[in-house]
């Protein structure tokens, strides 16, 4: 199903109180935070959000989110395809002290003006779904052997290392 973008900011406790859901597509590339973590050009983002009060009348937002991004190996430090996909159940609070009173089946969500900036709760959602390691699943550092199996043909700066060495000798003769 083909989704229309969603709007960047919304009345969301009005929409608890109408129980709205929302859903659509955000581009990746107006996450700023996002993109400056994964590599994610082109990717669009497929959220949808469910507006509520629950029994206790509070406002509460229920959070869904995927997207495909490029995250970096941490072993062999290629970049590689990523689905992301998160979900929470927020709360929105008027205050820190209401924040503090939320019930542990929900994230707080501190927001005291009439319009929410629903990209910013999709960034957030994001950025806690992505793991702090990424690795491929198959052992991919097998490719490096290869790597170092390859001279370094030609170098006529000096080495790096024997400049540092140089360094270490006379750090220790003065
Ligand atoms: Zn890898």
């Amino acid at each position: 199903m083909k989704q229309g973008p969603l709007p960047k900011c919304f009345d969301a406790r009005k929409a608890c109180v109408k129980e709205l859901e929302l859903s659509g597509v955000v581009k990746a590339s107006a996450l700023s935070r996002l993109a400056s973590v994964v590599s994610c050009e082109d990717t669009t983002i497929s959220a949808s959000l469910r507006f509520l009060r629950d029994e206790q009348r509070r406002f509460v937002v229920s959070v869904d989110v995927a997207g495909d991004v490029g995250v970096r190996c941490e072993r062999c430090l290629d970049i590689m395809p990523l689905a992301v996909e998160a979900h929470s159940t927020l709360m929105l609070c008027s205050s820190d002290e209401q924040a503090q009173q939320c019930p542990n089946q929900y994230e707080p969500l501190v927001y005291t003006g009439d319009e929410l900036d629903l990209y910013e709760v999709i960034e957030e959602e994001l950025l806690l779904g992505l793991p702090v390691a990424p690795m491929h699943e198959a052992m991919c550092i097998d490719a490096l052997p290869e790597l170092e199996a390859t001279p370094i043909v030609e170098d006529r700066k000096p080495n790096p290392f024997a400049v540092l060495a140089n360094l270490t000798n006379d750090s220790n003769e003065s």
